[in-house]
């Protein structure tokens, strides 16, 4: 019997299924397999391959429940999540591609502005990276791989899957539903196995490397592929801040903060992770916000009514532990929360909220990647912005007020991929928003059309329609020449229309150098 890697359920801490792990050493002989059924596929006609991605969204909506089940059980995400953030917002990205695929596939047709080019046409053809390495998180085990796979395959990729180590059985059913749907054999596949499987997938030299998960880990992923020169899409982590400014509407921006920052167990890459409150309402929201989080329900996520489901593993706990003790220690309120539940199961955390933390905590300056909202005062508009912007991170933001006009300027001066006004984290689920973030939040994008156009190569062609004219920067330079260069430069670029106008003859003079060698 190979190895096996053991899926665990975090509400109990049992084991419910078994999968064999992958040995490092035949990664690089599925990666080969991969590239040698890619050709095929990218020769396909496009709504071929369309075709595919068809029947894949149909076979996973009539197999909603039992992935967003299985999703629930390994991750332990409440089922209703599992099934809108997950498998929704999955099927949405196929709706998408399918809707604008083609046409964004299209040759891009390309005119040369250079005067000195005219008659130069040509096109940019998107064609496919060839193998896409696909290395995932656990937070949200099937739309994260899903939203790199689905626009990957349209554009004829072959994909190599890397799933978390915590959440296997998902992108078992995954690569079942993609092999259903008429994905020809080994054109995607799975490796399993944990950070080892991961660096042996880079090593065996696929031709892009899409990673999602931490920044650390996304600084060796990047190393290890520049390597090779291999190029990588990296989806890290956010500390991503809540503008709540004074004239927002406090019931709206509270309930928002509380659930983008609660959602998922408070594991999500997008979560609110620092709220910025405007002292006139500081008070108020604070009150708003314990309130509320004290009304959430924690329990099993296949519970109907729960809120908030357990953590994955213990050493996230052990980690959330450290920030919070370390913020307390130096003077931090816990004003609800702030204990682990081992009467509901090993890694249930009260859903917690923290005021007067110091600004250096690692509670404010790391990702915090569970259930606690930390929440500090700004002065006015112009601290509030300070303070956000003043982290390592800068994957998404929110900013709550009822000036939507305001709202979006605070917005465009935030360092962010993403801003949303009077919501967060929506826009991951938005498949047309390109999806990604700056600093240590990571390079590239997912979703949308740049989504797409990471999985492609830009490939121009040109043609010369004006083939038989003398290309004036061959060689044959003489004095004449020189003149006649310059003229054309006066021509093209003086800044006064009268000073081109007296350029042209001279300029013309370049068409009249035929001296070829
Ligand atoms: P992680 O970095 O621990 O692991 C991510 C993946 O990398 C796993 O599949 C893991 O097995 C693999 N891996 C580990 N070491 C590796 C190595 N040396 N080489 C290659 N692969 C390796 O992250 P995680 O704990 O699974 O996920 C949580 C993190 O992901 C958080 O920081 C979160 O913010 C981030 N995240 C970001 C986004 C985004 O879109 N920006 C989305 C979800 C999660």
């Amino acid at each position: 019997m190979p190895p096996s890697l053991p899926a665990l359920d975090p509400a109990t801490g049992e084991v419910f299924a078994e999968t064999p792990l992958t040995p490092a050493e035949e990664v690089a002989g599925i990666v080969a397999r991969a590239r040698a059924a890619q050709p095929a596929w990218a020769g396909r006609p496009l709504a071929e391959r369309a075709r595919v991605l068809e029947r894949f969204q149909l076979a996973l909506y009539e197999r909603r429940r039992e992935m967003a089940d299985l999703i629930s059980r390994e991750n332990g995400k409440p089922l209703g999540e599992a099934l809108f953030a997950d498998v929704a917002v999955t099927l949405d990205l196929a709706r998408y591609y399918l809707a604008h695929g083609a046409r964004l596939l299209r040759p891009t047709p390309v005119r040369a502005g250079n005067l000195a080019l005219l008659g130069k046409r040509g096109r940019v053809h998107w064609d496919p990276m060839g193998v896409l390495a696909v290395i995932a998180p656990w937070n949200y085990p099937l739309l994260l791989p899903a939203g790199t796979i689905l626009p990957g395959l349209l554009a004829g990729n072959a994909v190599v899957l890397k799933p978390s180590e915590f959440t296997t059985r998902t992108a078992v059913l995954l690569v079942e539903l993609l092999a259903e749907a008429g994905v020809p054999e080994g054109l995607v596949a799975l490796v399993v196995g944990g950070g080892e499987v991961g660096a042996a997938l880079i090593d065996a030299g696929p031709d892009k490397v899409f990673f999602t998960g931490s920044a650390a880990t996304g600084r060796k992923v990047s190393l290890r592929a520049a390597e090779q020169m291999i190029p990588v899409n990296l989806e890290l982590g956010g500390s991503d801040p809540c503008l709540v400014l004074a004239d927002a509407d406090l019931e709206l921006a509270a309930s928002g903060a509380l659930w983008a920052r609660f959602t998922n167990g408070g594991q999500t890459c997008v979560a609110v992770k620092r709220a910025i409150v405007e002292r006139p309402v500081y008070q108020r929201f604070v009150d708003l916000v314990v309130r509320k989080a004290e009304a959430l329900v924690l329990g099993p996520g296949l519970a109907p009514a729960t809120d908030v489901g357990p953590m994955i593993r213990d050493s996230q706990v052990r980690e959330l532990e450290r920030q919070l003790a370390q913020a307390v220690a130096r003077g931090a309120r816990v004003l609800t929360g702030g204990r682990r539940r081992p009467d509901l199961g090993p890694t249930f955390f009260e859903p917690t909220v923290v005021t007067e933390l110091p600004l250096d905590a690692a509670l404010w300056r790391e990702e915090v990647f569970g259930p606690v909202l930390p929440i500090v005062v700004a002065e006015d508009e112009e601290h509030a912005i300070r303070l956000a912007n003043d982290s390592a991170y800068g994957l998404s933001a929110s900013v709550w007020t009822r000036d939507r006009a305001r709202g979006r300027r605070v917005a465009r001066r935030l360092e962010a991929g993403a801003v949303q006004v009077n919501d967060a984290t929506s826009h991951v689920g938005t498949a047309e928003v390109p999806h990604g973030g700056e600093k240590q939040s990571g390079l590239g994008r997912t979703h949308g059309e740049h989504g797409l156009r990471e999985t492609c190569r830009p490939r121009y062609v040109g043609v010369d329609f004006l083939d038989w004219m003398h290309r004036p920067w061959w060689f044959g330079y003489h004095a004449d020449s020189l003149g006649a260069r310059d003229a054309f430069l006066r021509f093209a670029f003086a800044p006064s229309w009268l000073a081109r106008l007296r350029a042209m003859p001279a300029a013309l003079g370049l068409l009249r150098n035929r001296r070829r060698l």
